[in-house]
């Protein structure tokens, strides 16, 4: 790239340059990028001549994070298809939503997801990891590829779409974020402006000197490949000519196996994940000798987790948070390093180009500076809307700014994000935000999980209840965990209820407790 990547297809076109180096990695199976380019010059003419496919049709992926997502991803882009990754976890009614809301004409699923989607679709289906049985095998496919095949010829603008990417609904009915090629793009040079900073950081404030000895940068991506901060993990490392590895699942030990093997230098993951990463990681830090940083996003992320980091790697490693919503193309805000470390409740500042304002939802007006509000954004990678459905998007745009539904505060350039609109328990007229009581309860050297939830009072409207996974081998009490909040925070914020679980909270994909499942259980419970 002379000024750095327009489009995605720019990226698609000019991995190959990257020749033998290692691409993808999962289990025993490998790629070079040469391999690679040769799969997405071929795969890119079979969907365009053998299924029709042009610029601007859509193709859906429905997959777990199976190496074949890199590929279709490629080749589509190659065509200026928009790709539709659709979330894995999803039954075959959500699936089935998705793909017609889109009017996808293909759609890519693994085994498992293809016997649930074949009974219902009347579109083509690619079946990868399977014996053929609910569509076209993708062995047989790849096998039928021209390896001679050069990249189509297409004029892709930055504003072309790229991609829909349907959020996990945590509240309410799917909506398709509608992502250009400029939104991505701008992630993918945040991000890579993020590295080089924190690699300045590590180095005293200078940018370290080019050694050609360095070993090959390597992410785990851990996030799911259908969320945008799996997307980001898939395209960053094509674009900087890093190999990027991926897990049949979340597995703590395989990962320290991996980051050993392949000598990694950054990992990827949800909050739960990185802790799972920290605790394995006890008695084996030199298996992570070749990282150099730890990204966290996709939901709250505990201050104590940033120490953690900190502690198990000897400063060695930089924590990194990215916030961000799949409307934002990941990351808007970011914090890094040793600021993160100095500033563990910030969620950062803003990335270049984007801009914050802090609105009273009920007036449209920006709150004085300081105080809680909604966080509203604009910027270059700020999607145009929702695919199909202009209700929404007028209803969550306003002016190019975009309504998070979160609640947060500015203080001289750092953001801090509180908790979200739907989440906030209002006890008595007070606000009180769950991440707030949820940072204290995982200061509990006994808790292991935790959520707050508000359930309804017949007096105070709603009370404080925690919801906590003590550690194995530990007894803790509600009386404890009561007494633990109250040292740190005002007592109307003490939960009046601790409900214990012996097992993981439910939690989404992007790694956010399902609040809304387990509101009526835990409430429920406490009346019992
Ligand atoms: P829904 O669209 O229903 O809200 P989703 O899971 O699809 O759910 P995402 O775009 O994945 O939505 O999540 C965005 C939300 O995740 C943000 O609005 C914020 O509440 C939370 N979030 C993401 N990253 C962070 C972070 N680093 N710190 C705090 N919260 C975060």
């Amino acid at each position: 790239f002379t000024t750095g990547p327009h489009t995605l297809r720019e990226i698609a076109v000019s991995c190959a340059a990257f020749g033998e180096r290692p691409f993808l990695v999962y289990r025993d199976e490998r790629w070079t990028f040469a391999e690679q380019a040769r799969t997405i010059a071929g795969l890119a003419r079979c969907l365009s001549e053998e299924y029709g496919l042009g610029k601007g049709d859509r193709l859906a992926v429905s997959m777990r994070n199976y190496p074949e997502w890199t590929p279709v991803f490629w080749a589509a882009q190659l065509l200026g298809i928009v790709l539709v990754p659709l979330n894995a976890w999803w039954t075959a009614a959500e699936l089935c939503y998705a793909v017609e809301d889109a009017a996808a004409k293909l759609v890519v699923a693994d085994v498992e997801r293809a016997a649930l989607l074949a009974p219902h679709l009347s579109t083509p289906l690619i079946e990868v990891r399977g014996d053929g049985a609910a569509g076209r095998p993708w062995d047989e496919l790849l096998a039928s590829l021209d390896p001679e095949a050069k990249p189509p010829d297409v004029a892709i603008e930055p504003d072309d779409d790229a991609t829909i990417l349907y959020t996990s609904g945590t509240t309410g009915k799917p909506k398709g974020a509608v992502g250009t090629h400029r939104n991505h793009c701008t992630n993918l040079l945040n991000t890579a402006l993020g590295t080089f900073v924190s690699a300045a950081m590590a180095n005293g404030g200078e940018p370290p000197p080019p050694d050609p000895a360095a070993p090959q940068p390597g992410t785990l991506c851990t996030f799911p490949l259908f969320h945008i901060a799996g997307i980001t993990g898939l395209a960053y490392t094509a674009m900087t000519g890093a190999k990027l590895v991926t897990q049949y699942r979340w597995d703590p030990g395989e990962a320290r196996a991996l980051i050993r093997r392949e000598r990694l230098t950054a990992v990827s993951g949800v909050p739960t994940v990185i802790r799972g990463l920290l605790a394995d990681a006890a008695g084996h830090e030199e298996d992570f000798a070749s990282l150099a940083g730890i990204g966290m996003g996709g939901a709250p992320i505990p201050p104590d987790l940033v120490g953690g980091v900190d502690r198990t790697f000897d400063a060695l490693v930089a924590p990194g948070n990215g916030y961000g919503l799949t409307e934002t193309t990941s990351a808007v805000v970011s914090n890094t390093g040793a600021e993160y470390v100095e500033r563990p409740d910030s969620v950062g500042r803003c990335q270049p180009g984007t801009d914050v304002r802090v609105v009273d939802p009920a007036t449209g007006e920006d709150v004085p500076e300081g105080q809680v509000g909604e966080l509203w954004f604009r910027g270059p990678n700020i999607v145009r809307g929702y695919w199909n459905n202009p209700e929404a998007t007028a209803a969550a745009f306003t002016d190019g700014w975009f309504h998070t539904g979160d609640l947060g505060r500015v203080s001289g350039g750092w953001v801090y994000v509180v908790d979200r609109m739907k989440d906030v328990v209002i006890r008595g007229g007070e606000n009180i935000y769950c991440t707030e009581v949820e940072a204290v309860l995982f200061r509990h050297p006994a808790v292991e999980d935790a959520a707050v939830v508000g359930v309804p009072h017949p007096i105070l409207g709603e009370e404080v209840v925690a919801v906590v996974v003590p550690r194995a081998e530990t007894t803790v009490t509600a009386a404890e965990i009561r007494r633990h909040v109250a040292g740190h925070l005002a007592s109307f914020k003490v939960p009046a209820h601790v409900v214990f679980r012996s097992r993981p909270l439910p939690r989404t994909p992007s790694g956010k407790v399902l609040k809304r499942d387990l509101r009526p259980v835990v409430e429920a419970e406490v009346r019992a």
